[in-house]
């Protein structure tokens, strides 16, 4: 049964144990947030989703408010803009504001949020938190703890996207911070170096440490891929500026994995330019390993190919091609070199 409720004077139509952010969102209507992701469960901790709901109390975080049958909601009153602005000027009491130097510039969605409300840069001259930049030595997630919000989102990612719960808060009040374990390295702390918390990270606090100084969003063009790396064929997008493959992101819209990557998906992508690549066949003449031209590497392999015939011949395929290859090569191997002799490493 569709539920019926009223946002800014508009009547729409939800589901049945939707939030009133995910109804907003539905219907077009456009309600800020920092820690809600559509992907990870609500927590209401950033205070930006504040609504305001005929007949309830206070402003309330549309994140965690399911909707109800005759509900009236506002979403963008003075007392919630006023409301808005004050917990965006609060983050940057105790924030570095430093965007012109940030990874995350261009990306950032508390930059995002900032702008929208035009909130100032605050010159607050109370405590503010200095933790050691970079300090987790890990090869792929660099971090910044000066340009955490606290939002939680790395927390959840880890623990519901990648299951392994290396991330947790400690402390309370100001000394509020993130840590990895029971405030230990990340690697001590059990992390698969899955890249999922950065991804999810809101600002520059947890960046991709071996894109970092390669370039802006907005200087990359996207291309999405299939990962080579396993038969699960992850899709992501490889971020390039000028014709080099600088960076990899995760895409919520990826068929297969959405935001979730493995290491090797999200950080190995460095062989592509690395000089020691083959790009040219090699055939081994007189005991080495020459360089041939492709016309030339194909001939021979036609030719040894057809030496052989059925039980002589045998193919393992690759979970590194795709299944439409894998298709064709065992098509070939039974069409073509009669045989059913075909296997494949996943077995292995
Ligand atoms: S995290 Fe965002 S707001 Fe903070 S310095 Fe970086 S770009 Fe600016
Ligand atoms: S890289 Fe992956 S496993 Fe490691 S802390 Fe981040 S989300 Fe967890
Ligand atoms: S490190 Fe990033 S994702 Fe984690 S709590 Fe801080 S701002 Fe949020």
């Amino acid at each position: 049964m569709p539920i019926n409720l009223t946002i800014n004077g508009n009547t729409i139509q939800a589901r049945e144990g939707e939030t009133v952010l995910q109804a907003a969102r539905a219907n077009g209507v456009h309600i800020p947030t920092l820690c809600y992701h559509a992907d990870l469960s609500p927590v209401g901790a950033c205070r930006l989703c504040v609504v305001e709901v005929e007949k309830m109390r206070g402003l309330i975080a549309a994140c965690t408010l399911p909707v109800a049958e005759g509900m009236v909601v506002q979403t963008h009153t003075p007392k919630i803009v006023e409301e808005r602005k004050f917990v965006l000027e609060m983050l940057l009491t105790d924030h570095p504001n430093d965007c012109m130097i940030c990874e995350a510039d261009g990306g950032c969605e508390l930059q995002d949020a900032v702008y929208e409300y035009q909130v100032a840069w605050s010159d607050h001259k109370g405590k503010r938190h200095s933790y050691p930049v970079g300090a987790d030595q890990n090869p792929f997630v660099f971090t910044d703890f000066n340009k955490c919000i606290l939002c939680t989102r790395c927390v959840r990612a880890c623990a519901e996207i990648q299951g392994r719960n290396v991330w947790g808060v400690a402390n309370r009040g100001f000394n509020d911070k993130i840590v990895a374990g029971a405030d230990v390295s990340m690697l001590e702390a059990g992390c698969e170096q899955c890249g999922a918390c950065a991804a999810y990270c809101p600002t520059g606090s947890l960046t991709d440490k071996p894109s970092r100084g390669k370039g802006r969003a907005h200087q990359f063009s996207k291309v999405r891929t299939t990962c080579v790396y396993c038969g699960v064929g992850c899709n992501f997008d490889f971020n390039v500026r000028d014709g080099k493959i600088v960076k990899v992101t995760s895409a919520r819209d990826a068929y297969v994995n959405g935001m979730a990557l493995c290491v090797k998906g999200r950080y190995g992508y460095e062989f592509i330019h690395h000089p020691d690549r083959l790009t040219k066949p090699l055939i081994k003449k007189d005991g080495k390993f020459v360089e041939s031209s492709w016309d030339e590497a194909l001939d021979l392999v036609a030719e040894k190919l057809a030496q052989h015939r059925g039980d002589e011949f045998a193919f393992l395929a690759s979970a590194k091609a795709t299944n439409e290859e894998n298709y064709l090569f065992q098509k070939f191997t039974r069409a073509v070199m009669g045989t059913n002799s075909v296997d494949h490493c996943a077995r292995l």
